[in-house]
C-alpha cells in the first residue's frame, strides 16, 4: 500500500485515522467550528470522537433546543464521513463551504422527517439554520395538533424536498411511521438540480417506492403526507397534474 492511499482525503497531510478525520483534521475542525460559532458554542479540541460527543451532549443542557444540537452532531459526522467517500472515490475536490451546506442540508432533512410540524419550513431551516434552535413557539401548538398518527393497521409517509433557490440543486427526504409513531424507515439523498414542485414530487415517488419494498412486512394501507398543497391535489385528482409531472411521475 502507498503511503499517499492512508493519507487524510480532506488535508493530504496526516494519515487517516478516526480521530484525525472526524475531528482533528483541519477541514472537519472548519466545519465544527463553522457550526458552532451559529449556536455561540466554542469548541475545545477533543482528543477523539467519542469526548466530542460527550461534550456536545454537556453542551446540550443549556441548548433551546437540545435534541436539534444533537442530531447535528451526526448528522455532520455522516457528513464527513459521505465526503470522505466521495473524495477518495470520485475524487471530488474539497469545498468547505459546499461541504458544510450538506452537513446543513442534511440536518434539515432529518429535522424535518423527525419533527415534521415542529420546525419551521424547510427552506427555512437549510437558509437560516439557526432558526432550527428556535422551535419553542410551534413547540406549544404542537402539543394541540401534533402530527397525527394513521389509523391503525396503516402507516403515514411525511416526505419533503428541498432546491436551492427555485431552481437549482435538489434533496428530498421523508419518515415512515405507524400507528404508534414508530419510525420504521426514513430516507434523505441529493436528487441533482431541479424545481421545487418535481423535488417534492419525486420524495413521494422515492417514499412509494420503499414503502413497495417492504409491503408484506407492513399495513397495505398508506398515508402520504407533504406541505404541498398543488402536490397534494395532483395526487387526490391526477388527471389535473401538468403534463411533465404526470410523465416524471
Ligand atoms: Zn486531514
Amino acid at each position: 500500500m502507498q503511503l499517499s492511499n492512508t493519507l487524510c482525503a480532506f488535508c493530504l497531510l496526516e494519515p487517516e485515522t478516526t480521530s484525525h478525520l472526524f475531528c482533528h483534521c483541519s477541514v472537519s475542525w472548519r466545519i465544527w467550528n463553522t457550526w458552532c460559532r451559529l449556536w455561540k458554542v466554542s469548541l475545545v479540541f477533543p482528543a477523539n470522537v467519542r469526548s466530542m460527543l460527550l461534550m456536545w451532549q454537556q453542551c446540550s443542557k443549556s441548548m433551546i433546543n437540545e435534541h436539534v444540537w444533537l442530531l447535528s452532531f451526526f448528522s455532520f459526522v455522516y457528513s464527513i464521513w459521505l465526503y470522505r467517500n466521495e473524495a477518495i472515490f470520485k475524487g471530488a475536490k474539497i469545498d468547505v463551504n459546499h461541504f458544510f451546506d450538506q452537513g446543513v442540508l442534511r440536518l434539515s432533512w432529518w429535522c424535518k422527517a423527525l419533527w415534521p410540524d415542529v420546525t419551521p419550513a424547510f427552506s427555512d431551516i437549510v437558509a437560516s439554520p439557526l432558526r432550527i434552535g428556535y422551535v419553542q413557539p410551534r413547540t406549544k401548538i404542537l402539543e394541540a395538533h401534533g402530527w397525527i398518527a394513521p389509523e391503525k393497521g396503516s402507516v403515514k409517509f411525511n416526505t419533503d424536498g428541498a432546491v436551492e433557490g427555485s431552481y437549482g440543486e435538489a434533496g428530498i427526504g421523508g419518515c415512515l411511521r405507524d400507528e404508534n409513531s414508530k419510525t420504521l424507515l426514513y430516507f434523505s439523498m441529493s436528487v441533482g438540480v431541479n424545481n421545487v414542485v418535481s423535488t417534492k414530487m419525486l420524495a413521494i415517488k422515492e417514499a412509494l417506492k420503499l414503502y413497495n419494498s417492504l409491503k408484506g412486512s407492513h399495513s397495505s394501507t398508506i398515508v402520504i403526507e407533504s406541505d404541498n398543497q398543488s402536490v397534494v391535489g395532483w395526487l387526490q385528482h391526477p388527471h389535473l397534474a401538468p403534463a411533465n409531472i404526470k410523465e416524471e411521475f
